[in-house]
């Protein structure tokens, strides 16, 4: 229906001062979907997801050109408040997770904007759901969690917000495989739940087996994009992005 089209991106361009971070960038998330936006290194990845949530103005870039929309919301341009309010909320690369708070304290702070105290119980039990280890650490400061744990706080803090969209920048990096599939496994589930997801990942094998659509960025482009089956099975992607052939 009308109005219910999930994330729509059309000829994006950010910079940050001089420097072209992004350029005509266009990609759909359609809605109830897993997207995933490959690249490596300062392809572009993060820059994209925070045109989308509005936190550009925090690392000094802008959008110079081009719109974002979800459903019938205009987000260029909008406060990350207002990103928040629409139901699109980003959890950081590197977790930032706040390290001298509990467990508990981070999960609260996620759950600031919700709408009331029911509703943050609720968000609160799904998540502890999800993540049982946060419910056991709950009281620990979570800056002695291991690096998965965290990812998981980190995670369950943006769910406290209960998205519609959640942009999640590269939850594996750093961990060891058997976490990343951890983490995998919750996506999915998180999914399944009706949360839309759009991934931004350097594990390639693991996002593609993720998400049904993909998108390869190169130094700020659209360079490659489609079923992520189709990718998975392409040359190029086998070559330059699963290490194959
Ligand atoms: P990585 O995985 O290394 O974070 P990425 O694909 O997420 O890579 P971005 O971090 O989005 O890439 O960076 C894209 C380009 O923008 C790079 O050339 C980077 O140097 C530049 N860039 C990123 N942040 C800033 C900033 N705050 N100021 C200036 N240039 C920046």
């Amino acid at each position: 229906p009308p109005g219910d089209s999930g994330l729509t991106v059309r000829d994006l361009a950010v910079s940050y001062g001089p420097v072209t971070a992004l350029r005509g960038i266009s990609l759909e998330v359609p809605r109830g979907s897993v997207v995933t936006v490959l690249g490596g290194n300062g392809a572009g990845k993060s820059t994209l997801l925070r045109a989308i949530s509005g936190t550009l103005r925090f690392h000094r870039g802008g959008i110079t050109a081009g719109e974002i929309g979800f459903g019938r919301a205009r987000l260029s341009g909008a406060a990350t408040s207002a990103v928040v309010a629409h139901g699109v909320v980003q959890v950081p690369e590197g977790r930032k997770i706040f390290a001298r708070m509990t467990v508990e304290e981070n999960l609260r702070a996620g759950a600031l904007g919700a709408r009331d105290r029911r509703s943050a119980s609720e968000s609160r039990e799904r998540v502890l759901t999800l993540f049982p280890v946060l419910a056991e650490r709950a009281r620990q400061r979570a800056g002695l969690l291991s690096g998965g744990e965290q990812q998981m706080l980190a995670i369950g803090r943006a769910l406290m917000a209960r998205p519609k969209l959640l942009l999640l920048d590269e939850p594996t990096l750093g961990l060891a495989p058997m976490m990343a599939a951890r983490i995998a496994d919750t996506v999915r589930e998180i999914n399944a739940q009706g949360t839309t997801v759009l991934l931004v990942e350097q594990n390639a094998a693991l996002a593609l087996s993720l998400a049904s659509h993909a998108y390869v960025l190169e130094v700020g482009e659209v360079v490659l994009s489609g079923p992520a089956a189709e990718l998975a099975e392409s040359d190029e992607v086998r070559r330059r992005y699963l290490g194959i052939g």
